[in-house]
């Protein structure tokens, strides 16, 4: 009986192992990766791919074939995980990124995305056909800067514009990051960090409404998206209800921005907006869906 029942265990245990040792050799092929179909255009970059797995969508793509690493381009390496949304890197020693020339500039030092640069350039030499000069006044700003703004606002280090020390005026957490955000966004929460928003020329709506200024807004609104570049803080009402106030002279290079916002979508939460003062005002505000989704809908 003993020697029976061995005997049967073993014949099961050899049927089972036949099958899954073939398939083993099989795997000897790429293995899937869980990319997403936003993700299929963009390169892998295995270094950090690891580091940004607990990021990742879960949602798995079976019939996405892995492509070979030569067919995608050389340079970039990009993964938009969490903290590359969020702003958690030094844009300086970024293989995507690059110094802008600083003749195009308002402050020296400035770095975007390449391809970004390029549509950039591409539409500076359009405008300057037409006699307008565009001058990028802020392009990448990355975590630790937008906390240093919004902590000099929030402990009064720095006034708001009206001059009001909102340590002194507003001791309501909530009310004193509302306050804060009509002027700057919260840390985590700015397209700056991205590489894919400049702001031109000047920093008041008002700038725009005559002279050189109405010259060149009008001829961003006709020409922009021509390169790719979209105002993302139109003026509010039914089309946008909520957000950052109006900015004139945010633009956004749309083509890469729309696919970090897609993952900015699947993977943040109010709950990722951590390390900085005020942090724990995020969810009551909700910030993703008021703020970072309170944008032109052409832009979502
Ligand atoms: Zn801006």
């Amino acid at each position: 009986m003993r020697l029976f029942v061995f005997l049967a265990l073993f014949t099961l245990i050899s049927c089972q192992s036949q099958p899954s040792s073939s398939v083993n050799q099989k795997t000897t092929s790429p293995p899937k990766t869980n990319r997403t179909p936003d993700m299929d255009s963009l390169p892998l970059d295995r270094s950090i791919a690891d580091d940004s797995a607990i990021h990742s969508s879960p949602i798995q793509e079976p019939s996405a074939q892995p492509k070979e690493p030569k067919h995608r381009p050389a340079k970039s390496s990009t993964t938009f995980d969490l903290k590359y949304i969020t702003g958690r890197f030094n844009q300086r020693k970024h293989p995507d990124f690059v110094r802008l020339d600083d003749r195009y500039c308002a402050y020296p030092d400035m770095y975007l995305r390449k391809e970004v640069y390029q549509a950039f350039l591409k539409m500076r030499e359009a405008a300057k056909k037409d006699d307008i000069k565009l001058t990028i006044r802020s392009a990448t700003r990355n975590f630790f800067t937008q906390k240093r703004i919004w902590e000099n606002k929030w402990t009064g280090k720095k006034n708001i514009a009206g001059g009001e020390n909102l340590a002194k005026t507003t001791k309501d957490p909530v009310k004193r990051a509302l306050k804060i955000l009509r002027y700057s966004a919260m840390p985590g929460s700015s397209r700056h960090h991205w590489g894919t928003d400049i702001d031109l020329n000047d920093l008041a709506n008002s700038y725009f409404e005559t002279g050189k200024g109405y010259k060149m807004y009008q001829w961003m609104r006709q020409n922009a998206h021509r390169f790719g570049f979209y105002q993302v803080y139109t003026a509010k009402g039914p089309l946008r209800k909520t957000g950052y106030n109006e900015e004139r002279w945010h633009w956004t290079y749309l083509p890469t921005s729309k696919k970090i916002l897609a993952q900015a979508k699947k993977i943040l939460k109010d709950e990722d907006f951590k390390g900085f003062l005020g942090a724990e005002t995020a969810p009551k505000i909700h910030i993703v869906e008021k703020y970072v989704l309170g944008i032109n809908p052409e832009c979502l």
